[in-house]
């Protein structure tokens, strides 16, 4: 077959068969260097995945997203909701650095690092392995009718599907609210975490509906960033690729006849092991997630006919069609350029960024009062914020020009604890005779021991004397 026929592929979705109904992937099970490559790195990431919530820094988690609280802790680092713009840029970093990547190696990240993937290929099918079989002894049970072998291997899959699903939702949680409250819900009585038992069972039943039923819809359907990669790919864009200028055309080996054909047997080896149900000698497809298992299987086929390995390989369409080597394009050039100027950006925001974060904002209601000692006095909203892991005991503040600034409690010095916040009134006063202008600018300065930490400019009013 010539490789630009047939192109009735792209009208539908493997997964999804003439009548709308949903075709179920037996994907064999894999085996080669790529795989065990990914077994060894999928090791390491659930180890960090489960292990992460629970590592402390400066008592704090390393890596906490508490949505409910705003309160985000990134690699020891301590973001507030007044930190938002922060998690805005690094948002824009993060889709730019996927831009550029997917640009350079399509899905790579999807193959290797994604959560889906790692989860679905390197625990729920080695899982379902062990349980069921590979896809031949799956299928048979699936056609099998309800005998003893069936409950009983059913039974134990959704059991075990749901209790590890259990303990990703349990560490997801701890992503969210910490592990000293996941503690908490789990070893106080339910009736005083009932909204806590709530949440666990629905991420459990979530991540257990992804991996028993949703599975690779969640890359082919639902996750937009493989759907980008029509955009994202050009013929620069190394990807896991059929080499179809040496394998085609394509034809069986048959015994005691010279081979004229091209090195593709047609043994159908690469479809088998594919988790998401492709055919990759049709070329780059959405669905695929550049999960190796086709590279390995086609690889173990031409071992076994003598051939070279890397029919199918991570290669761009220009290396294949025109055996050019890997080029960083000018679009390329272009997206990194963009990435380190928005990285620059971060950082230096990220090391000037003040830990104690202060607002004052004039008291509604009253614009100025005279004090019998001939000065001006305006009222004003004050807020101390502490961002940082560090109790402050002697902040004070000042006022930056002629005239003084006065907590309502008259202290002079304030403490602040860790991640504490202070609220409180303040007055500023200056001379009648120093004021020229009805509105002003002044500033209210934050010194910690002697040096300066925060400067907050807001509006003072007055009388205009002529
Ligand atoms: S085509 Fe190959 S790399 Fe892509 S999803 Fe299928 S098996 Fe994985
Ligand atoms: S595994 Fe290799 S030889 Fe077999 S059909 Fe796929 S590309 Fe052809």
């Amino acid at each position: 077959m010539n490789i630009d026929e047939g192109e009735s592929f792209r009208d539908k979705v493997a997964t999804i068969d003439e009548s709308g109904k949903r075709n179920w992937v037996f994907a064999y099970k894999p085996s080669g260097k790529f795989y065990q490559a990914r077994s060894w790195l999928s090791i390491f990431y659930l180890f960090v995945f489960f292990g992460l919530p629970f590592v402390q820094y400066k008592g704090e988690p390393f890596l906490m997203l508490n949505i409910l609280e705003r309160k985000f802790v990134i690699f020891g680092f301590v973001f507030w909701s007044q930190d938002f713009y922060l998690f805005g840029i690094s948002m824009i970093l993060f889709i730019v650095f996927i831009i550029v990547f997917s640009v350079a190696f399509g899905r790579l990240f999807c193959g290797w690092a994604c959560p889906q993937t790692i989860f679905m290929e390197m625990v729920f099918r080695k899982l379902e392995y062990f349980i069921e079989g590979d896809a031949p002894k799956q299928i048979a049970l699936k056609k099998a009718p309800w005998n003893a072998d069936k409950i009983i291997k059913r039974t134990a899959k959704f059991a075990v599907f749901y209790f590890v699903s259990f303990l990703i939702g349990n560490t997801f949680l701890a992503y969210i609210i910490g592990k000293d409250a996941l503690l908490k819900i789990i070893t106080e009585p339910f009736s005083q975490h009932i909204g806590g038992f709530t949440s666990m069972l629905i991420f459990s039943s979530v991540f257990f509906f992804v991996y028993i039923y949703l599975r690779e819809q969640v890359c082919t359907v639902v996750c937009p960033y493989g759907r980008l990669q029509g955009v994202l790919l050009d013929k620069h864009s190394v990807v896991v690729a059929y080499d179809y200028v040496r394998g085609e055309p394509r034809e069986k080996l048959r015994k005691n006849t010279e081979r004229t054909a091209g090195d593709c047997i047609d043994c159908l080896k690469c479809i088998h092991v594919c988790p998401t149900g492709i055919d990759i000698r049709n070329g780059t497809q959405l669905e695929c997630t550049h999960c190796t298992a086709c590279i390995d299987a086609c690889d173990s086929i031409m071992e076994k006919i003598n051939k070279p390995t890397g029919l199918i390989k991570y290669a761009s369409e220009a290396t294949i069609a025109e055996n050019k080597p890997f080029i960083i394009t000018a679009r390329l050039k272009a997206y990194i350029v963009v990435l380190l100027i928005l990285l620059t950006a971060f950082v230096s925001i990220l090391a000037t960024r003040s830990t104690i974060e202060m607002q004052v904002i004039k008291a509604s209601g009253q614009l100025y009062v005279e004090t019998p000692d001939g000065q001006i006095s305006n009222m004003y909203n004050f807020m101390l914020i502490n961002k940082s892991h560090n109790n402050y005991d002697s902040l004070e503040l000042k006022f930056d020009g002629i005239g003084s600034v006065e907590l309502v409690n008259g202290h002079k010095y304030l403490s602040l604890k860790k991640e504490g916040s202070i609220k409180s009134t303040l007055f500023v006063k200056i001379p009648a005779n120093r004021i020229s202008e009805r509105k002003q600018t002044i500033k209210v300065n934050l010194y910690h021991k002697g040096q300066l930490i925060e400067v907050e400019k807001t509006n003072f009013l007055g009388p205009v004397f002529n």
